[in-house]
């Protein structure tokens, strides 16, 4: 019984495998694009099939010309698996002595096929220059530095190295395949030679998936390292910030009682305790006192916001009637406007109060935050415009409380700018008074009391601004 297969079956065999290592490499490169090796290292199977299906049978051409071609592919395959190594490997190539490689080999085979060169002189010249790409394939795999992965780089080495023992073996026998003697040896490092490409293009997807795994190893470790810096940076702002707060709080402290004293005696010069003043004295006085009360309201809201960012803000929540509230506000808030040109109106559309749901709110807080929404509406607004205070019934869960004016507007781009604290909204260099922190103030006063803040504007139309204030049946509900 014959156990040796012959070497047309051979190649025919491992053409088989070669396809479905194309399929599978490419597959690979489909998943892996960024891996640009996988693309050339392609070629290594592609190259191999094209030379089994012209080379199966050579000696039985009468013309040598498609033996040439074929053995040229053979050059092609291996230079493309040592152009994806070289790459992998991530070693500059230089294209230009490849084009030039595969010239001169070109140009030999075809000088060898006009003096009808035999099968023993064709071989000579395909190992003598095989030997470029694999040793060059080799000196790549080499220089893979990476620890994580050196199984799989040594498994492709080792292979690769194989075909080197076999071009070895026929320099030692002359080439002389036809020698009967060495006939199954050559049968014997033929096979050698495709089980070696066979697990060279193993060696190439496992180290493919080897490099994956190592990218994810040191991305995972750079994440932890983020992550950590992200921590500290973050604990160091969250100190800075109370430093911050703890600042305000004792700065607004010690700025209150001298301008207490500022303010209690110059109005009682003002109020003539200490005798009559001249017209420069009283004019200078009540320069004073209105200086030190626009003073001591900024410097509350430096210790109101100190005190919200605290989280130290007391919000004092009862049950209330809206309706209530409006009326005992209502003088405060028509004083804001009482000597401008500016007229207020208020337009409260809620039920009577037998229907009203009360809410459950701290009012004292509540009208602050009109107060500056209605000092706003008379700074910004058109100086004999009009502001307009409307209560009313907004949802199920909410009222609302909304106060517009007829002034300039917000310009689109400043949105994003009006409720951050300091922050005056593109209106740091008017000469409208203010430091940028009453909106920011009653954003988080109005969200400590589970409600929300809001405005809408129009240029050279006015800006409407807005609190929805919950609903108590609302909050016990999500209190439950
Ligand atoms: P301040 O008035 O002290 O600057 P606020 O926090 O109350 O601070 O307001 C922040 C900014 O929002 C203001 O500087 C202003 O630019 C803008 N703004 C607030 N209310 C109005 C309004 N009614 N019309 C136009 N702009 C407004």
């Amino acid at each position: 019984m014959n156990l040796f297969i012959d070497i047309a079956t051979l190649v025919t065999v491992s053409g088989a495998y070669y396809i479905i290592f194309l399929i599978l490499l490419f597959v690979f490169w489909l998943k892996n694009k960024d891996i640009e090796a996988i693309l050339w290292w392609c070629g290594f199977p592609l190259f191999r099939i094209i030379y089994t299906l012209i080379g199966t049978d050579s000696q039985s051409y009468d013309d040598h010309l498609i033996i040439h071609v074929g053995n040229l592919s053979l050059i092609l395959s291996d230079l493309f698996l040592m152009i994806g190594c070289l790459k992998f490997a991530e070693i500059n190539i230089k294209f230009n002595y490849i084009y030039g490689f595969v010239g001169l080999f070109v140009a030999i085979a075809a000088y060898q096929y006009f003096i009808g060169a035999g099968l023993t002189d064709r071989t000579k010249i395909v190992v003598a220059f095989d030997v470029f790409p694999i040793v060059t394939s080799l000196y790549a795999l080499t220089h893979l530095n990476s620890d994580n992965y050196r199984l799989e780089k040594y498994f492709t080495m080792f292979w690769v190295s194989f075909q080197l023992g076999v071009f070895g073996f026929w320099v030692v026998i002359n080439f002389n395949f036809s020698d009967e003697k060495f006939g199954l040896m050559v049968l014997l490092s033929l096979s050698i030679a495709y089980l070696s490409h066979i697990f060279i293009m193993v060696g190439l997807i496992i180290l493919t998936i080897a490099k994956r795994r190592n990218q994810l190893i040191e991305e995972s470790v750079k994440h932890k390292a983020l992550e950590k810096s992200l921590e500290t940076a973050l604990y160091d702002a969250q100190l800075a910030n109370e430093e911050k707060t703890q600042f305000l709080t004792n700065m607004s402290h010690e700025l209150r009682t001298p301008l207490n004293a500022i303010i209690g005696f110059s109005e009682s010069m003002k109020l003539k305790f200490y005798g009559t003043l001249n017209e420069k004295q009283t004019e200078y006085i009540d320069n004073i006192h209105d200086g030190g009360e626009l003073l001591l309201k900024l410097v509350t809201d430096l210790l109101n916001l100190s005190h919200v960012e605290e989280g130290k803000v007391d919000i004092s929540p009862e049950n209330i009637n809206l309706n209530m509230l409006i009326k005992k506000t209502r003088p405060l808030l028509e004083e804001i406007v009482e000597n401008s040109g500016i007229k207020f109106h208020i337009q409260n559309n809620l039920e009577n109060d037998e229907n009203l749901s009360p809410v459950y709110i701290d009012q004292v807080r509540i009208k602050q935050i009109l107060i500056n929404f209605v000092s706003n509406a008379a700074k910004y607004g058109k100086d004999d415009g009009n502001i307009h205070l409307i209560v009313e019934d907004q949802s199920d869960e909410y009222y609302r409380i909304s106060v517009s004016d007829e002034g300039e507007g917000i310009k689109e781009d400043q949105y994003e700018n009006i409720f951050k604290p300091f922050n005056r909204a593109g209106n740091e260099n008017s000469n409208i008074e203010g430091i940028g922190l009453g909106l920011s103030i009653a954003k988080k006063l109005i969200e400590e009391m589970h409600g929300y803040i809001g405005f809408e504007s129009e240029l050279g139309i006015g800006s409407i601004f807005w609190i929805d204030i919950p609903k108590s049946k609302q909050r016990e509900l999500a209190l439950k």
